[in-house]
């Protein structure tokens, strides 16, 4: 018998969605195991979720943000007692193993705790006034209701990123998680009410991109659009938002480089670009799909991450020796395959890996072995496009400035790093690499909250989620003048002398 379906929460209800559809949530490890039935919501519970927001607005940006900051300290907690069973859920629904599913469940604990704080700083300013007895200063005020879309490949990390920042600004929220990993989302959102959200504040309504997603995304009351995922719907999301100059947040696409030196230490930089290319099964925005060696290095370098990558265990990410878990679903194995063939077909060559792994226990999964190419050129498609599956393409270069040439030269600008023991060559590349994030000596993957997160071209739209970057998404400045002369007072016409 089929489990009961989880379903929407608007309004401090869970509530079924208007048309009675449904979407099932299969575990990408083995597709009989079924994680959960969720609702196909369409425009009417849009509306609803968004009429709920509305309303819980009024309160909830009058309520001091310490106090809303008390339900983020809450609902941290409440997730540190239990991250493990969210972990094993995580990795069911998406694949990823369990080391990594805990550390994206350790990510919205971090941003709660970070956020809860940020509920007693939010800073303006305060500025001296060019005028006598006048007082200037500027304070952050909520934008709204928000419209938060998000992917499957952090499924309660990248909500959280949204999610809470908005909370502590002052505004309420509407949220539609990716189809694949409604989950993780699920709880999430079940969690932060509980810690003492008032009803209305945070609404999901799960379903599909195009029936759930858009109608948010157009509703005209809302202010915000906040996105992840990929480049082409990004696109979408910012046509629908111009005609209305609605914010829209953007977070996308990623063909991220990790740069070795020939002074660099080689294990090192083995081992980065490891985890980089296959960690999460390279379904990270910020995976190393490309790396880069200076030619005295590359053919050792190459043996190297061959060896490694052939040694990989792939399975489901429960088993504890697995290191790589299946791939997120049927469209993202064939679309990994279809690289690969386009890779052979464009000359690369093929060192490791290459082909989907379907027999015995991984029959009913989506796995794939992880795969390296070599005597990749800049201008081949696998060096170009985002593939976001275990290929990594490796690229030899002839200098600094070469590399960095080919790192910039793709259309998206996330991630980047540099392996050198050269304090020199990392501060050039430091400067000169048009990227959101840059890393010397580590890997492309791993950043942590507290910091700005993003990237430039057409991975993002000049705004960065984490840290206080993410207020500055989820707030508007209001600068305030007080004049206290009792007279008029002119700016920039008035002149003062002491
Ligand atoms: P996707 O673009 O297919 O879907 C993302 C979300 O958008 C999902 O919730 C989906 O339902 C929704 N959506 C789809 N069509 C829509 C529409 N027409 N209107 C409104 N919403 C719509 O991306 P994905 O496959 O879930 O995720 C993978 C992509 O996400 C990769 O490109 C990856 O690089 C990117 N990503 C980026 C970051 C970042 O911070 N830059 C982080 C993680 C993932």
């Amino acid at each position: 018998m089929d489990p009961e379906p989880y379903k929407n929460f608007i309004n401090g209800e869970w509530v079924e969605g208007r048309s009675g559809d449904v979407l099932e949530d299969r575990n990408p490890a083995d597709t009989r195991e079924l994680i959960g039935i969720f609702q196909r919501s369409g425009a009417r519970d849009v509306e609803d979720a968004v009429a709920a927001a509305e309303c819980a607005y009024r309160s909830w940006r009058l309520t001091p943000a310490p106090r809303r900051a008390e339900i983020l300290f809450r609902a941290a907690r409440m997730l540190q007692d239990r991250k493990e069973e969210l972990a094993r859920d995580m990795t069911r629904e998406m694949g990823k193993v369990l080391l990594e599913s805990r550390g994206d469940v350790q990510e919205a604990i971090d941003m709660a705790y970070y956020m809860a704080g940020e509920g007693r700083r939010l800073y303006g300013q305060t500025t001296p006034s060019e005028l006598p007895n006048k007082f200037a200063m500027s304070v952050r005020m909520p934008v709204g209701v928000c419209g938060l879309i998000t992917p499957w490949n952090f499924p309660m990390a990248i909500p959280s990123w949204k999610i809470l920042p908005a909370l502590v600004c002052g505004n309420t929220v509407v949220i539609k998680p990716a189809e694949d990993t409604p989950l993780s989302c699920y709880h999430f959102v079940k969690i932060v009410s509980e810690a003492g959200l008032p009803r209305g504040v945070l609404n999901l309504v799960a379903g599909t991109g195009p029936d759930a997603g858009e109608p948010l995304v157009t509703h005209p009351a809302v202010r915000l659009v906040s996105f992840t995922g990929s480049t082409e719907v990004g696109r979408r999301v910012a046509e629908l938002c111009a005609p209305v100059f609605k914010h829209s947040n953007l977070e996308m696409g990623g063909k991220n480089v990790l740069m070795v030196m020939e002074d660099a230490d080689l294990e090192l930089a083995v081992d980065g670009a490891v985890w980089g290319g296959f960690g999460t099964t390279g379904q990270r925005c910020t995976a190393a799909s490309r790396v880069i060696v200076q030619k005295k290095l590359y053919k050792e370098f190459v043996e190297m991450l061959v060896e490694r990558a052939e040694a990989l265990k792939v399975g489901n990410g429960l088993d504890p020796n697995v290191q790589v878990g299946p791939l997120i679903n049927r469209d993202q194995l064939n679309r990994v395959q279809q690289y690969v063939q386009i890779g052979i077909n464009e000359g690369a060559r093929l060192m490791c890996g290459g082909h989907a792994i379907d027999h015995g226990q991984y029959a009913c999964g989506f796995f794939h072995e992880a795969t390296v190419f070599s005597e990749v050129s800049p201008k081949m498609r696998i060096a170009r496009e985002e593939i976001f599956g275990p290929v990594v393409s490796v690229i030899p270069c002839d200098d600094l400035e070469s590399a960095i040439e080919i790192g910039n030269g793709v259309r998206y600008g996330l991630s980047a790093a540099i392996y050198t023991r050269d304090v020199n060559k990392a501060f050039t590349a430091m400067r000169d690499m048009y990227t959101g994030i840059f890393y010397v000596n580590a890997s492309t993957i791993g950043a942590e909250i507290h910091l700005p997160f993003g990237g430039t071209k057409d991975t993002g739209n000049g705004h960065r989620e984490a840290g206080t970057a993410a207020l500055d998404v989820f707030s508007e400045w209001k600068s305030i003048y007080v004049d206290y002369s009792g007279r008029l007072q002119r700016a920039q016409i008035d002149t003062f002398s002491p």
